[in-house]
């Protein structure tokens, strides 16, 4: 089974992501992860044909045999995390690694491009959308930082670059189902997305 989630910076991903893969049993892969171990060996000189990167079955990240999970969060790499993105030969890289993940285990993948581009296969497709200052508020939250208009102009950015790319942009896949997460909380979420797979399972069958 490929449970892929699709959806704006904050907007829930990786929590229900995370749920989803335990309550399935399944690989959970955060594809911005990778994103941002792209960007960090970038930032540190190497080129893109030197950057190794290992996503492990607990979810710690490698870059090149060193783990970089907590380097990953931070403004520097959402910003050039979000710039790389938009080079196709960064996004070929990726979407390769990720299509082998897939074709090895089952997973729960959540990302930008999972339904439409990286597992357009994929059984179930979640598109979760949230208010900005929603999101703004949860990114604050998650950073313990209090600057919520500089957050929201941030993801303002964000978004924008993923909406408005050529290649990949963001956006649900015709047959995947919205979410809205504003005001829910992470186990009312998981409730409604664990109905709607078990729905579409039984439809499939
Ligand atoms: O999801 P997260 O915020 O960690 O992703 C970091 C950046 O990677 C995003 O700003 C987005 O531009 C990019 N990304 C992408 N496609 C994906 C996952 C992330 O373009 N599948």
């Amino acid at each position: 089974m490929k449970i892929a989630i699709d959806g704006p910076a904050s907007s829930g991903k990786t929590s229900l992501g995370r749920r989803l893969a335990a309550h399935y049993n399944c690989l959970f892969v955060d594809t911005g992860a990778m994103y941002r171990a792209l960007a960090l060996g970038v930032d540190r000189g190497l080129a893109l044909e030197e950057i190794e990167i290992i996503l492990d079955e607990e979810g710690k990240i490698f870059l090149n045999g060193e783990e970089v999970t907590a380097l990953l969060r931070n403004q520097r790499i959402d910003q050039l995390s979000s710039e790389m993105a938009m080079d196709a030969k960064v996004r070929r890289k990726l979407v390769r690694m990720q299509r082998q993940l897939a074709k090895e285990k089952d997973v729960v993948m959540e990302g930008r491009d999972i339904g439409t581009i990286v597992l357009p296969d994929a059984e179930i497709k979640i598109f979760l959308v949230a208010s900005p200052s929603e999101r703004a508020q949860r990114r604050a939250q998650e950073r313990s930082d209090s600057d919520i208009d500089g957050i929201a102009n941030e993801i303002a950015l964000r978004d924008a670059r993923d909406i408005g790319r050529s290649i990949s942009p963001l956006k649900p896949a015709t047959d995947a189902i919205t979410i809205i997460t504003d005001k829910k909380s992470l186990q009312e979420v998981a409730i409604e997305a664990i109905d709607l797979i078990e729905k579409r399972i039984k439809y499939l069958r």
